[in-house]
């Protein structure tokens, strides 16, 4: 066996909950220690840590990514009710992914893992569709509360000075007689044109590199001011930036009505990265990774306008799954894209610090797990979608198994 590959600066590793922690475990084992001296600092977002440490870990975590430059981040838990009461929580924490997004900003990529026998639920869909979700403010920094009966909602602007100017945003009372007086819920939301300037930079770069089309669309003709602002400081800043590269590169910017987007995109073939608002990418991400074949076939990275990357699988802590791995039931729980963010990481780090052998490895890593898919060996997900004539549904810890004697066969 060849020596193991070494590494210079340590990735900043961000631990987990459920079905993740227990597949994060394995495939440092199993796929990652045997072939590379790994150099981590290590965070553990458990969810009882958290508690531990009132959510101190989370931003000790974020602030460890902007040191090294790269993290690489397993499912963790957004509480809500039942989890305060599960974990006897003194807090209902925020997202980990939000508070640290908040703390980094930028864009973050998902694009499908394709692999022959997995057909997309779309027919016409023959390459992958990346998304390019914009990861600052909109509701995910709101500020939101309900409104009495009878109550007036405004929008107020100081501006530098402390002069205001006011908005009706709406009267929760009876008009005319008509209606009779209604209580209701009001939020507020922002975004910053620097961080909208960066969102465009990001997605454009990223056409140029990969060489595809970019996609954007927002609801510009009802949100005239909102949703506007996207709009012409993207066309702005491609026109003065990026119109000759993007020229150079064969590849178009293309804007149009979020509503006719969606709709195109359905039609389209794929093969174009498509720029989303904040929610819009959240949604949408989740909706493209199913009709792709599975939430666990989709790779996930945020760039920051730093510099500063953080991999990670953009599906959740299987829970479903956790329950029956406590209960000594066999699992079969899809772990490529916890794979893919050990292996866009480490290859990322390669990249950074000019180590060729580190960057093979990762992309071996996302080869193996391919490779294995297509030989027929796979997960349930997969299972239900394959046309692989000879298919084998295994366990979880099989399919790392698997992947493993691919790996050292590439070796
Ligand atoms: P989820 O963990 O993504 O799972 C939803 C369902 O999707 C599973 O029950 C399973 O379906 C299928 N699935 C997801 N990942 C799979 C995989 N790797 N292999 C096979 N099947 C997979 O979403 P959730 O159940 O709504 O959320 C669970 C917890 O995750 C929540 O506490 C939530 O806060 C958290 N969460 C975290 C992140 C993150 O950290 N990035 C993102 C989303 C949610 P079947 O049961 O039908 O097999
Ligand atoms: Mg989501």
């Amino acid at each position: 066996m060849p020596d193991k590959i070494k590494m210079d600066t340590p990735l900043v590793e961000m631990d987990g909950d459920e079905m993740t922690r227990v597949i994060w475990a394995n495939v440092k084992e199993l796929l990652i220690e045997p072939f590379v001296e790994l150099r981590t600092e290590y965070y553990d977002l458990a969810l009882p840590e958290r508690e531990r440490t009132k959510d101190e870990v989370t931003i000790r975590a974020a602030e460890a990514v902007k040191e090294h430059g790269v993290g690489v981040k397993c499912a963790t838990i957004t509480p809500n009710d039942e989890r305060v009461k599960e974990y006897g929580l003194t807090q209902m924490y925020k997202s980990p992914n939000g508070t640290i997004r908040a703390l980094l900003g930028g864009t973050v990529f998902r694009a499908p893992i394709l692999a022959k026998g997995i057909v997309p639920y779309i027919p016409t869909w023959k390459k992958p569709i990346t998304i390019a979700r914009h990861a600052y403010g909109d509701i995910y920094k709101n500020t939101e509360t309900t409104a009495p009966e009878g109550a007036t909602a405004e929008l107020i602007i100081a501006d530098a000075n402390g002069v205001e100017t006011r908005r009706l945003i709406h009267r929760f009372a009876a008009e005319d007689g008509a209606n009779s007086p209604t209580s209701g819920v009001v939020q507020g939301i922002y975004n910053t044109d620097e961080s909208i300037a960066a969102f465009a930079r990001a997605c454009m770069d990223y056409a140029v590199s990969t060489r595809q089309d970019l996609w954007f669309g927002t609801k510009d003709t009802i949100s005239k001011i909102y949703d506007r602002r996207f709009r012409d400081i993207f066309q702005k800043i491609y026109d003065a930036e990026y119109e000759g590269r993007f020229k150079a590169a064969g590849i178009e910017y293309f804007y149009t009505l979020i509503d006719d987007l969606v709709a195109r995109v359905i039609r389209s073939e794929g093969g174009f990265i498509w720029a989303c608002k904040n929610y819009d990418g959240d949604v949408m991400s989740d909706m493209v990774a199913t009709a792709y074949g599975s939430l666990a076939m989709m790779s996930s990275v945020l760039v920051s306008p730093d510099g500063f990357y953080e991999y990670e699988a953009a599906h959740g802590t299987v829970q479903r799954h956790y329950i029956k791995h406590q209960n000594g039931e066999p699992t079969s729980t899809n772990s490529v894209a916890t794979i893919y963010a050990w292996a866009g990481a480490l290859t990322k780090r390669g990249e950074l610090d000019h180590l060729p052998k580190l960057l093979d490895f990762g992309q071996r890593l996302k080869l193996a797990c391919v490779k294995t898919i297509e030989s027929g060996v796979m997960t349930g997900d997969l299972y239900a979608l394959s046309r692989a004539e000879r298919k084998q549904k295994v366990d979880t810890e099989t399919f790392l198994i698997e992947a493993a004697e691919h790996l050292h066969a590439f070796n």
